[in-house]
């Protein structure tokens, strides 16, 4: 039997004409019309004004910080929860991270945790809210605190597109949004990322840092430090390939967790995910926790299905319990083990791949509910 991935690349069958258009044009790289178009026509999905494609969703949030004037020495809050590159490029710029708690309510950054962050540290240059595995954050309730303090927020919305907060994409809540196209993604371009705001001029001068900030003159003149961080040609046209399926992969993401939900319905000790009731979430894992003191743990799940050749994984390790970043300060709201702890040491993230078969998902629950 095949082995049963978490989250593998997908392709829909479109990618290849326009990478062949490329490639018969012979605007192999660095720009051209597949990038221009990938970005107009993700931006006109996310329901954004404008984007800039980059190798990677780590390069974008690199930017973004930039863009939002982060500096040396500026204190920067982020989600404890997430996967450490929503934080690493805190560090690209020397700034200081102060990692926020999370709620049950959505797995992500803790409104209450947030408030009393800013109590501590007043001067704050930004804010990086994660959508954890596809789920939104508490949008309003973030925002409306980031707006009293006047600080710019970056969304990492790496796990969440096509997912939706109240009706509106996620990608579009902060001054920024990021998006990856790495291969694990709900779409992918092998690797990729995008930067997106309604700012043209911030997004315009991503685009200048990004290609080595070179000035318009005949030599190479550089007033400013330059990055090659520019998606090319070939890859956005995976990217505008990729574009005709997202629907279908976010339907089938879904279709996905609610199967898992309603075949553990009956075990008391497995949670899912909660689904946030003021979003849609495109699913991108699903993830479910062992109740506390149940006799089958986390890691029982994770070699079970590794006895069938079937890849799980636990919730990202908190930040803030990261050796790298264990001396920044951590906000929480919790007076016992906090939040984003206490699911990683419950969760599980199940298989959730979009060619998975109705078979093999139901192999993975009967794997599951064996243990139980
Ligand atoms: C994948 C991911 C990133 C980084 O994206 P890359 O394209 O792999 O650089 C950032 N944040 C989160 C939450 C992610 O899951």
């Amino acid at each position: 039997m095949a082995r049963i991935f978490l989250s593998s690349p997908h392709m829909g069958g479109r990618e290849m004409g326009f990478v062949k258009e490329a490639f018969d044009t012979n605007w192999i790289a660095p720009l051209g019309k597949n990038v221009n178009e990938f970005e107009r026509e993700m931006a006109s999905y996310i329901g954004i004004g404008h984007a800039a494609a980059l190798s990677a969703g780590t390069a974008a949030l690199h930017m973004g910080l930039k863009a939002a004037g982060v500096k040396q020495g500026d204190i920067v809050f982020c989600s404890a929860l997430t996967f450490s590159a929503s934080a690493n490029p805190i560090m690209y710029e020397k700034a200081t991270p102060i990692f926020i708690d999370s709620e049950y309510e959505t797995w992500n950054m803790s409104p209450k945790a947030l408030r009393k962050a800013f109590n501590k540290y007043p001067n704050v240059k930004a804010v990086v809210v994660v959508d954890l595995y596809g789920q939104s954050a508490d949008w309003d309730e973030i925002l409306d605190i980031c707006g009293e303090h006047n600080v710019q927020v970056i969304e990492d919305a790496a796990e969440a597109l096509g997912s939706t907060y109240k009706g509106k994409k996620c990608g579009s809540f902060g001054k920024y949004g990021i998006l990856s196209f790495n291969g694990n993604k709900i779409i992918t371009t092998s690797g990729g990322g995008m930067l997106l705001s309604d700012d043209e001029e911030r997004i315009q001068k991503v685009r200048f840092w990004s290609t080595q900030s070179r000035e318009k003159a005949r030599h190479y003149q550089h007033e400013e430090l330059g990055y090659n961080y520019r998606m090319s040609n070939i890859v956005a046209g995976i990217g505008r390939g990729q574009m005709f399926v997202l629907d279908d992969r976010v339907a089938k993401k879904r279709e996905i967790f609610e199967k898992y939900k309603k075949a553990f319905e009956d075990i008391d000790d497995i949670e899912m995910m909660p689904r946030f009731e003021k979003g849609e979430s495109n699913c991108w894992l699903s993830c479910m926790t062992i109740k506390q003191n149940s006799k089958v743990s986390p890691l029982d799940i994770m070699i079970a299905l590794e006895n069938s050749d079937i890849e799980s994984r636990p919730i990202w390790k908190p930040m803030n319990l990261q050796p790298y970043y264990k001396k920044y300060d951590f906000i929480t709201e919790s007076t016992q083990i906090s939040v984003a702890e206490d699911i990683f040491n419950r969760g599980v993230c199940l298989p959730s791949d979009t060619k998975i078969t109705e078979e093999d998902q139901q192999r993975v629950i009967d794997i599951i509910k064996k243990l139980f």
